[in-house]
């Protein structure tokens, strides 16, 4: 079998490296990132994912799995390189595909003989014959080569797992060797019956955005459901629970909260609603969707000035958690940005706490006063709130929070407590659509 290269060691090359060396193939993750690979060469994982460090120290023991700045020699020595590099937000809400461009030059500068190029990076349609048209134009001597498109759908936090039993995997591909490629390299997920859709790489490459904008749509329609709950003194959590029992539905990302953020969801969104246009056609739905939750983000500040009484000018706020989600340091699109920010425009003063993702955050909200411990954040608070749902925000001691802050206020982002928890301490809580909260046990 032939080595790969793996181009990009952040979320998805690292852990997409990592698995595909515990999958029995030899690995070389390529980065043009110096401290990153200095990092991995001495062991370590530049960033928080549960189970990750494991894998890679295993793989890295066992000679599977090597890390290099060195591009040309990675693509002199390797027959499969996949592209696992940024596709951020442009200017205008389109995908930013320049680091995905640069690969494909280098690739094609440096290949020396017949290679199979997987995109794993999210792109849109049409990005494969790009990658073609980039691909031959720089090649030196006419070399042949296959393009895969093969999306990847992990989730950050739980992405070793996702990555090693996904659902499904996607190969998008018009050469039959390629496909067999993918089938050798992919070989353990046929023995665990994985389903493997291979399809054309422009269906490949939107079978990708119509799932993570169909989830994020799936969020902005009970965040939608939860105010109109507020206004007409309903109780969103009750609702979406009975939704969910429709097996048509599914209880999944159905939790009301303050919107949803991260790397993938926002930019993806506005992603598709681009290639729509660029198509000639309207993504009206998603486009609805990302309206509502921008509101929602913003939404969240209202709830906090609501729950000061009216004004935080002068005011302490402190923030539970600020990553995007759980289980992650990620910061990118956080709903806590929009919080603090938020926060601090209104004349407050934000504290705040977050079990990993606090280095993140400093770099990109200087303003914030970090603490050490959740207790250490509340102190002086006039209002606490609950941001991102680490499990040690679950249970905290209501009592002692109420000694430490200067008036017991909670804003439940995400709807983890029991309205009742607090208001028999005295304080005013406040989550999302829980209109009027009189089933607590859903
Ligand atoms: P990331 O920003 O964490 O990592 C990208 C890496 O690529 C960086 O380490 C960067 O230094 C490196 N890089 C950029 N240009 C390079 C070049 N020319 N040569 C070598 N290395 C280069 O990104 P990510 O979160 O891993 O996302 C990668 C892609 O996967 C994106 O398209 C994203 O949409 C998609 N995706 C991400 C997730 C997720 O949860 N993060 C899930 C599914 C798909």
């Amino acid at each position: 079998m032939e080595k790969i290269a793996v181009v990009g060691t952040g979320y998805v090359g690292l852990v997409g490296g990592a698995g595909l060396a515990d999958f029995g193939n030899t690995v070389i993750g390529v980065d043009m990132d110096e401290a990153k690979i200095r990092t991995l060469e001495k062991g370590e994982v530049p960033f928080y994912e549960p189970g990750l460090s494991e894998v890679v120290t295993r793989n890295v023991k066992e000679g599977r799995l090597s890390f290099t700045t060195d591009f040309a020699s990675a693509v002199e020595e390797c027959g499969i390189i996949f592209i696992a590099v940024g596709t951020p937000e442009g200017e205008d809400g389109a995908v930013d595909l320049s680091q995905v461009d640069t690969v494909a030059r280098d690739i094609g500068r440096h290949m020396t003989g017949y290679r199979v190029i997987v995109q794993k990076s999210t792109v849109p349609v049409g990005t494969a014959v790009r990658l073609r048209r980039i691909i031959g134009e720089n090649q030196s001597e006419r070399y042949p080569f296959d393009v895969v498109s093969n999306p990847e759908f992990l989730r950050e936090g739980s992405a070793v797992e996702d990555f090693m039993r996904p659902n499904r995997v996607v190969v998008g591909t018009e050469s039959e060797k390629a496909r067999e490629t993918m089938r050798e390299i992919y070989a353990p997920l046929y023995l665990i019956k994985t389903p493997i859709v291979e399809t054309t790489c422009e269906t490949a490459e939107l079978i990708k955005y119509a799932s993570n904008a169909f989830l994020a749509t799936k969020i902005s329609y009970i965040n939608e459901m939860a105010n109109l709950c507020e206004t007409v003194g309903a109780d969103v959590q009750t609702l979406a629970y009975a939704m969910g029992l429709d097996k048509r539905i599914g209880t999944k990302f159905l939790h009301a909260g303050a919107g949803y953020g991260g790397s993938c969801f926002p930019k993806d969104t506005k992603a598709l609603v681009k290639i729509a246009e660029a198509a000639g056609c309207r993504a009206s739905i998603v486009a609805a969707g990302i309206e509502v939750n921008q509101s929602q983000k913003r939404r969240m500040v209202e709830k906090v000035i609501e729950a000061a009484g009216g004004s935080i000018e002068g005011k302490t706020v402190c923030l539970l958690g600020l990553a995007f989600k759980p289980n992650t340091d990620d910061m990118r699109y956080a709903a806590s940005i929009v919080l603090a920010e938020g926060i601090r425009d209104a004349g407050g003063t934000v504290r705040a706490f977050d079990p990993v993702a606090m280095d993140n955050a400093r770099r990109l909200m200087p303003f914030v006063e970090y603490c050490h411990d959740a207790y250490e954040a509340l102190e002086g608070a006039h209002v606490a709130a609950l941001v991102t749902e680490w499990n040690e925000f679950r249970r905290l001691d209501i009592e002692r929070m109420k000694k430490l802050m200067s008036s017991p206020a909670v804003v439940d982002c995400r709807n983890v407590y029991h309205p009742s928890d607090f208001e028999e301490h005295g304080f005013t809580y406040i989550g999302v659509g829980r209109g009027r909260h009189d089933v607590e046990s859903s």
